[in-house]
């Protein structure tokens, strides 16, 4: 029989990417997730049940019906700048939200838990490339929500013997290579899929003069003076946590882990962009822009030991495979995106 396992915000970007892998990994899937930021369609043919991390009734529900393995939580708001002006919602929604997730499934002896953190519970390193033992000190709400829950984690782990693994992931980025699924947020904020949408709208014959894509700062400590980031293609991002769905069934005195997800190379905003242009063939036309608050100058991951303890190694290294898959998504879908 097919294990099942519940993944929390299935219908989102990477939770979605995720349901498909595990699917297709033969897993029973079932999603939990409100439809507030997802996409329904995105489920594609895995279970489904809409419900609300804040309303436990909800999630006695979900696993009441079912005997589940382990749970998947990707369900959390994760816009940095909307984290600063509005607080109460992240802390709400990705805060109590988990602690009525973990007593749910305490209530129903399920004590196993892969949770989507962040590379953004570091803050502003003063050393780079970031390992795990590097500190933690968070600069907007929604870091801070991500740490509160690690902390949670840890001290669940400790007095409830409940297993974790915490995966901080940098930055997400392509579709599936197959073109089943994307990357669709409302509204969009992040870079890759914003200077895609551009490219496009210069294709299909746009003013470069009215360009909306604006590049947050020129002047940072960096070689180019634009932010620097570490670009994850988010099928490797799902299958590392594969990798960790298996360590918790396979150690069972496992306590609470992290692991840092990247592949260890900095790649800046301008680089992204001269990216794009390769793989679209188009001359991609931006504006200088002011900074944009809560941004870190670089974050790069050493993401070696979730190589040597999760036994997982990335795919898709390269950022032109996440802008060759995401572009053929996006050229593809058109009408889901301008919808
Ligand atoms: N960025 C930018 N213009 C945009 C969106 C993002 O210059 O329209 C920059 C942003 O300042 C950051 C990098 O691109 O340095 C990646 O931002 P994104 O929002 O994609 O991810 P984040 O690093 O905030 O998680």
């Amino acid at each position: 029989m097919s294990k099942t396992v519940v993944v929390t915000g299935g219908a989102g970007y990477i939770g979605s990417h995720m349901t498909k892998m595990l699917s297709e990994d033969g897993y029973r899937v079932i999603v939990f997730d409100n439809l507030g930021r997802g996409n329904r369609d995105a489920v594609l043919d895995a279970g489904f049940v809409q419900g609300d991390l804040t309303q436990p009734d909800n999630l006695d529900a979900l696993f009441s019906a079912e005997n589940i393995e382990a749970v998947l939580h990707f369900a959390a708001f994760a816009y940095v700048g909307e984290s600063v002006n509005e607080p109460d919602m992240y802390y709400r929604n990705n805060v109590l939200g988990t602690l009525n997730l973990l007593d749910a499934m305490r209530r129903h002896n399920i004590p196993r838990l892969v949770f989507s953190s962040t590379c953004a519970t570091y803050g502003v390193p003063q050393n780079l490339p970031i390992t795990e033992l590097t500190p933690q000190s968070p600069i907007n709400p929604y870091g801070q929500s991500k740490l509160m829950v690690e902390q949670i984690l840890k001290d669940y782990a400790v007095a409830y013997d409940f297993r974790s693994i915490a995966l901080r992931y940098f930055n997400a980025a392509g579709c599936a290579p197959d073109g089943t699924l994307g990357e669709r947020h409302d509204p969009e904020t992040h870079l890759l899929p914003l200077v895609l949408f551009e490219a496009m709208r210069t294709q299909q014959g746009g003013n470069p003069d009215d360009t909306a894509l604006m590049v947050f700062g020129d002047d940072f400590d960096t070689p180019d003076g634009t932010c620097v980031r570490d670009y994850i293609h988010v099928n490797d991002l799902c299958r590392a946590h594969i990798h960790a769905l298996d360590r918790l069934v396979s150690e069972p005195s496992l306590g609470a882990e992290q692991f840092n997800l990247g592949v260890n190379r900095g790649v800046s905003v301008l680089e992204v962009i001269q990216c794009c242009e390769q793989v679209t063939g188009v001359k991609i036309p931006y504006k200088m822009a002011p900074r944009r608050a809560g941004d870190p100058p670089e974050l790069v991951s050493d993401a070696s030991r979730a190589m040597q303890e999760l036994g997982w190694q990335p795919q898709y290294p390269d950022i032109k495979d996440s802008i060759q898959h995401a572009w053929n998504w996006f050229s593809n879908n058109q009408k889901l995106i301008a919808a």
